[in-house]
């Protein structure tokens, strides 16, 4: 099993440190990092400030380092939207998966920035988008890793492990592309 990390656009890859270092562990995965890849342009929404994360997701190139890999999860800087939606933490699509870390920071509610509270719900989404990739849906347990995250809040509240009915269905082997997550998360 391998995960390879995308950068889309501007992100510092100090901040996919904590993502090569657990996600390996959590999916038993080789994880590596490619190339940056640029934000699309067309993916941008000038009126919101956003980008869709659909046209994003779409735009990863289907050659080159992540058409290698088993999963390929991209990590934007920007904020994401879906139509009808204010905003997502991140979507996924079969075998490949979407997050954005920037409402993900402290600073962006306001608040002091805390590299740990970071380093902690950038796991937290990259495992459960990832998790929709294997075939995942969304948990009823408020602090399995499946559970859908409507604010930042629900995020703080679920750890990055899943709960063991997740996690059985994962080590089960039930690793058949997720269905598509049009979804806040
Ligand atoms: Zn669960
Ligand atoms: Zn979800």
């Amino acid at each position: 099993m391998s995960i390879v990390l995308v950068p889309v656009g501007k992100v510092d890859p100090a901040e996919l440190r904590p993502l090569r270092e657990f996600l390996g562990g959590i999916f038993s995965a080789d994880v590596k990092v490619a190339g940056r890849v640029p934000l699309p342009a067309a993916a941008l929404n000038p009126g919101r400030g956003q980008y869709d994360a659909e046209v994003v997701l779409e735009s990863l190139p289907s050659s080159g380092e992540a058409a290698g890999a088993d999963r390929a999860l991209e990590v934007a800087g920007v904020d994401l939207y879906l139509p009808g939606m204010n905003f997502v933490f991140g979507i996924a699509d079969r075998k490949k998966a979407l997050i954005s870390l920037l409402r993900l920071r402290q600073s962006f509610y306001g608040l002091p920035e805390d590299a740990e509270v970071f380093r902690r719900r950038t796991v937290v989404e990259a495992v459960h988008e990832l998790g929709h990739t294997f075939g995942l849906a969304h948990c009823e347990d408020s602090r399995c890793v499946m559970h859908f995250s409507n604010t930042i809040a629900d995020t703080d509240r679920k750890g990055p492990g899943f709960c063991p009915s997740c996690r059985s269905r994962l080590a089960a082997g039930e690793t058949r592309p997720g269905q598509r997550q049009g979804r806040k998360d």
